[in-house]
Formats: C-alpha cells, sequence, structure tokens
C-alpha cells in the first residue's frame, strides 16, 4: 500500500488539469504524468484503486438514497479508439451498476435534431447518488459539427459560453463535474485501428468512417484545443489523460473519480428511525 501509494508525486487531478498554457500539439501522449510506477505497478493499483472508488460511490448511492442532492458526472471525449469504451468496461465496472447512469452519443436521431442540442444532454444526466458516464457528450457539437461545418460557425461559435452557462448550473445544482479527454497520438491511433481490421472478434468496433475522420485529425486537433481554452472552467476543468498507454489512462481516470469523490466529503447517511427502539422489536419479533 504505501509503496504503491508513493508511486503518485501529486494528485491526478492537479498533475492532469488543463491550464491556460495547454497545448495539444505538444502534449506527450506517452507520458505518465504525476505517476512514476510501470505498467505492472499500475495493474495492481487499478484493483486497489477501484475498490476505494467502489466504496466512495456506494456512499454517494447511499446519500442520493437518504435525499441528498449530490451526483457525478464524468464527460468523456477523445478521438476513435482513445479508449473511452475501456474506461467504462474496466473503470466504472468497479461500482454497483445500479449507481451507474451511462449513455453514449452517437449521431443525433431524428428526433434529437428536432431539438436543441443540449435536450438529449439535459434528460440523460445523472439523478441524485448517480454517477452519470458520458461516452461523448455536447462537446461533439463544438467539434464534430465544428470540423464539418453542420452549422455555421456563429452557431457553434456561440456554444462555448452556453456550454460554461449549462455546466455552471449543473455544478451549483450539486453535480461535480468531471470532464476527460483521453488523449492518443496520431500512430497510436494507425495502430489500434490496424488491430480492428487484424482481429474477427474487433471488426465490430471498425467503422470504415473512422478513416475519413482520420484525415482530419489536425481540424479536430484545432477544435479540441478550443475546447480546453474556452471551456475549461474552475467550476468544470478539463483533464487531459495521455491515452496511448491505457494502464496509465485507466489508473489516471479512477484517481480522478476518487479524487471528486472525497472532495464531496459525504458521510453515511444517518438512522432516521431509533434504532435501540428497532433493536429492541427484532429482539421481540
Ligand atoms: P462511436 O462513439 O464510435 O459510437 O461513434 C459515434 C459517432 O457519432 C462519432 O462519429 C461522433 O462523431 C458522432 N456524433 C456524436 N455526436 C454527434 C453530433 N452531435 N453531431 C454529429 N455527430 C455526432
Ligand atoms: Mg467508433
Amino acid at each position: 500500500m504505501a509503496k504503491t501509494k508513493s508511486a503518485w508525486s501529486k494528485p491526478a487531478s492537479e498533475a492532469l488539469r488543463a491550464t491556460k498554457k495547454t497545448s495539444l500539439a505538444e502534449f506527450n501522449t506517452r507520458a505518465t504524468p504525476g505517476f512514476s510506477g510501470d505498467s505492472n505497478q499500475a495493474a495492481e493499483l487499478l484493483t486497489e484503486r477501484g475498490a476505494v472508488f467502489a466504496a466512495l460511490q456506494e456512499k454517494l448511492y447511499a446519500n442520493g438514497r437518504s435525499g441528498g442532492n449530490r451526483s457525478v458526472l464524468l464527460v468523456l471525449q477523445g478521438m476513435d479508439t482513445s479508449g473511452k469504451g475501456g474506461i467504462v468496461r474496466h473503470v466504472i465496472r468497479a461500482a454497483d451498476p445500479s449507481g451507474i447512469d451511462h449513455t453514449s452519443f452517437g449521431v443525433p436521431t431524428e428526433e434529437e435534431k428536432r431539438h436543441h442540442y443540449l435536450w438529449r444532454i439535459n434528460r440523460a444526466l445523472p439523478a441524485a447518488g448517480q454517477i452519470g458516464v458520458f461516452d461523448r457528450s455536447h462537446y461533439e457539437d463544438v467539434l464534430v459539427v465544428r470540423v464539418h461545418n453542420l452549422v455555421p460557425p456563429e452557431v457553434w461559435g456561440a456554444r462555448y459560453d452556453e456550454i460554461n452557462g449549462f455546466e455552471r448550473d449543473l455544478v451549483d445544482g450539486g453535480t461535480t463535474v468531471i470532464k476527460v479527454a483521453l488523449v492518443i497520438s496520431h500512430d497510436e491511433q494507425r495502430d489500434r485501428l490496424a488491430e480492428r481490421l487484424d482481429r474477427p472478434d474487433k471488426y465490430w468496433k471498425f467503422n470504415p468512417g473512422d478513416i475519413d475522420e482520420r484525415k482530419l485529425w489536425p481540424a479536430y486537433q484545432e477544435a479540441y484545443q478550443a475546447v480546453f481554452d474556452r471551456t475549461s472552467t474552475d467550476y468544470a476543468p478539463w483533464y487531459l489523460v495521455p491515452a496511448d498507454h491505457k494502464w496509465f489512462s485507466r489508473l489516471a481516470v479512477t484517481e480522478l473519480l476518487i479524487g471528486a469523490l472525497e472532495a464531496m466529503e459525504l458521510d453515511w447517511p444517518p438512522a432516521d428511525f431509533d434504532v435501540e427502539a428497532e433493536k429492541k422489536r427484532l429482539a421481540q419479533s
């Protein structure tokens, strides 16, 4: 325990948080900021810290069941193959599924297109006591939408401030918002797409459109940079997680969740009945 703990020189939330200087172009996608351990140590820690995450999640759930208003929203963004699904399978799985509210956001449906872009987001927000997990999110409305000119620049341009206001309201309502960008290199994406084409058990993850998107890599980098520059706020900061090493990105997101839940300083809800009286009643039953 002592050995593994010291593998972090500073909290993941400090080591990974976007700053005014954050430059995606200069970002090292193979680095392990704040963490000095190797892949073996990370795997061991993922199990150990997954249990810590699960215990904290249960406390959040218990509070929600007892009238508390707190919840968590984990927003996962990243290029194709960056490992968003893997976070759900390998990090979130430590928690009790009853307390997890997972939503993937794809191309808007006909019904969704008839509404404001935040309509489907609002419908998927976590209730009190829940951890909402968004695999893609409202940020697609300033990423894919911007890159493909799906709406005019003045329309997507107004969305950054609107998103900030939306998240401000969320936080004021008791939701802790954790925004994670899984950042892989262009080369790593090629290797991961190649693997999807080499392995029959991975064909289902491959979409020929992913290669078209890959050709737009520089435009996506620019759109992501704008997201970090304009929507990383004090109340809902972005965390840039180097994701070429899955063992690091999974451990890092576990730590971000633990940090956020610990900061809530939740207690177990007190009994809303007379414990001694109930013990007596039980003994007599
Ligand atoms: P996947 O995450 O692999 O299931 O792919 C989902 C696809 O939906 C991605 O190509 C996204 O770019 C796309 N998508 C998500 N949100 C939007 C949106 N608001 N407008 C257009 N495309 C979107
Ligand atoms: Mg995909």
